[in-house]
């Protein structure tokens, strides 16, 4: 396969912004503009990269796959990032989001169970100078307490319920997104939100399909 020149990728990712994402109702003008500077195609194997800006999930090895660019787009603005903001995301994968993240928040902290996968995030992450991004391996299931509580925590993987420790480690005011139902079917994008006296409020936004968040 022959690979695209870096201006047919530049070429590339602005048609993904405006016909995949603004087109389909993504306004935060900060969210467009981490969508526009990221650069997908760096964030998946050399051997797919040519559909790095398709409208579809790419795979990225051990069978998972990184997110379809609405899918991170949506995810992104419905946390509400702020330049202050600390981080959480379980399900590194391919680094990406955490990529995108990190442009909109002060930190991001993620956190990924194969090895294979956090370890070729953190080399693409360091490469890229995604300074303000911290991977470690491991379970996501159990938070990242050492660095809680979080403004922002992203589960980009479906858990069959919300982690209760995911709950405890957002702040008053937090924002949480994650995919909750069964494995390999059809399951809900849930906006998670716990207000200054710690109510926690969910609102179902979409339905979606994420690879199963796993136990170890
Ligand atoms: N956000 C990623 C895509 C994530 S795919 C990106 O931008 O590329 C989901 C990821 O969650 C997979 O890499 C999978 O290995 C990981 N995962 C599954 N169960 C996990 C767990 N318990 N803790 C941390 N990561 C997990």
């Amino acid at each position: 396969m022959k690979a695209l020149d870096d201006s047919s990728y530049d070429a590339a990712r602005e048609s993904m912004v405006r016909e995949q994402i603004a087109a389909r109702g993504v306004r935060d003008p900060r969210v467009i503009e981490a969508m526009r500077q990221v650069p997908r195609h760096l964030f998946v194997p050399a051997a797919d990269r040519d559909r790095a800006y398709a409208d579809s999930p790419v795979p990225i090895g051990e069978g998972q796959t990184i997110s379809q660019p609405y899918i991170v787009a949506l995810m992104t603005e419905l946390v509400r990032p702020k330049s202050g903001d600390r981080a959480l995301e379980v399900g590194t994968g391919s680094g990406y989001q955490a990529a995108v993240l990190s442009r909109l928040v002060a930190h991001v902290y993620t956190i990924e169970l194969e090895e294979t996968l956090g370890r070729r995030a953190t080399t693409v992450l360091r490469e890229q100078k995604y300074d303000n991004v911290t991977v470690r391996i491991g379970d996501g299931y159990a938070g990242w307490p050492e660095h809680a509580p979080f403004d922002i925590i992203m589960v980009t993987a479906a858990p069959e319920q919300v982690p209760q420790p995911l709950i405890d480690q957002l702040k008053p005011g937090g924002r949480l997104v994650v995919p909750v139902g069964p494995r390999f079917t059809v399951q809900t994008l849930q906006l998670i939100e716990k207000d200054a006296s710690g109510t926690v409020r969910t609102r179902n936004v979409s339905p979606v399909m994420f690879v199963p968040l796993r136990r170890p």
